[in-house]
């Protein structure tokens, strides 16, 4: 259920109504837009019939929320989320294209810190890496893990980038959140109640990735996981499903970005390069996908991808990053929007 507030409620009477809110038990969400202010709640929403919440002088209405998720919802909030990564000004779902690049796994200090200084070049806002690998065999290169914080802690010192990186598991959500600015959820995670709930109270955004199988209704109540421990940071990332289509690594779901850009609050970035699985198809896939009204791109980029240790295939080279980013401000740039810049 959510309360309207009509738009010259005062403090004092959004605070009458959040009392009673609570007094019926319910949790309440408060969400401030431009010209209002909206109270969802969470709980058992009988107790909220059995009040008169219409008497209160400042509320002007209340919505049922049918969607079996809430918070994610984009009822339940005033406007966009805005996804601040570190202490730039605006964050992803601010209008701005906003785009992440990395290697898929942080392979050496080298590499790391090369890739960092290209990538913030080219128009990166942020760096990913991964420290931690999920890998579809146990015997394939799963990262340098605490080694690979470091790097990253250096790579973001030296250039600014804030650090977005996996977390595969409830014991590494700690560690993992001392380093990273945002930390990744991995398709293969979507489900891990959990590590979602964990990571929701981490402190830190999460940038949760859609499941190879996964449903968008499916998705969105994992996203409530993160939000319902009181996280509303949370960043949604299309990269492919799992579909008959075999010519492709996985199948981008093009219109999961405008489906899910109407049925929550939350940003939306599409991964072109785990889409593709190869490196010929991504700038295309990637295009396509700011086209469609994603917030951002998740992309991988190597300094020398044939040599990568993992999705070597799919990572643009440096060069053909900075190719990608000047033809994303051309569409940027037709579709009256603009590439969100570094903070300085
Ligand atoms: C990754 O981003 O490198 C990754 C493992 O992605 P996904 O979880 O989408 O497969
Ligand atoms: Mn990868």
């Amino acid at each position: 259920m959510i309360v309207v507030l009509r738009p010259d409620a005062t403090e004092s009477d959004l605070e009458q109504v959040i009392e009673k809110i609570q007094e019926l038990g319910l949790t309440p969400h408060v969400s401030r837009g431009v010209t209002r202010t909206i109270v969802g709640c969470i709980g058992d929403e009988d107790r909220l019939r059995e009040v008169p919440m219409l008497s209160f002088p400042a509320v002007e209405t209340i919505l049922p929320v049918e969607k079996p998720y809430k918070l994610a919802a984009r009822e339940f909030a005033a406007g966009d989320t805005v996804v601040k990564l570190r202490e730039a000004a605006g964050g992803v779902g601010d209008g701005a294209i906003h785009v992440i690049a990395g290697p898929c796994s942080v392979e050496s200090r080298e590499m790391i810190l090369d890739t960092a200084e290209s990538v913030k070049q080219a128009g990166a806002v942020a760096l990913r890496g991964g420290a931690f690998k999920p890998r579809t065999s146990p015997y394939s290169f799963r990262g340098l893990g605490p080694q690979a914080l470091e790097y990253l802690a250096e790579a973001r010192a030296r250039t600014g980038l804030p650090v977005v990186t996996e977390v595969l598991d409830t014991r590494q959500v700690e560690v993992v959140a001392q380093t990273a600015d945002v930390l990744q959820i991995g398709a293969r995670n979507m489900q891990n109640f959990a590590l979602l709930s964990e990571a929701g109270e981490a402190g830190k955004p999460v940038l949760l990735k859609r499941g190879l199988s996964a449903t968008l209704e499916e998705f969105l109540l994992a996203a409530e996981y993160i939000l319902s421990r009181g996280n509303r940071n949370v960043i949604l990332c299309e990269r492919g499903i799992r579909t008959f289509e075999r010519a492709l690594r996985f199948s981008l779901d093009i219109g999961a970005v405008p489906f899910l850009k109407k049925e929550t609050h939350l940003p939306v970035v599409i991964d072109p390069s785990h889409a593709a699985g190869r490196r010929d198809l991504v700038i295309p896939i990637a295009l396509a996908g700011v086209a469609a009204g994603a917030d951002g791109l998740l992309v991988e980029t190597h300094p020398d991808p044939d040599r990568a240790r993992s999705d070597g295939d799919q990572s643009l080279t440096l060069g053909t990053f900075a190719s990608l980013m000047e033809q994303v401000k051309q569409i940027a740039a037709a579709l009256g929007r603009s590439l969100a810049t570094a903070a300085a």
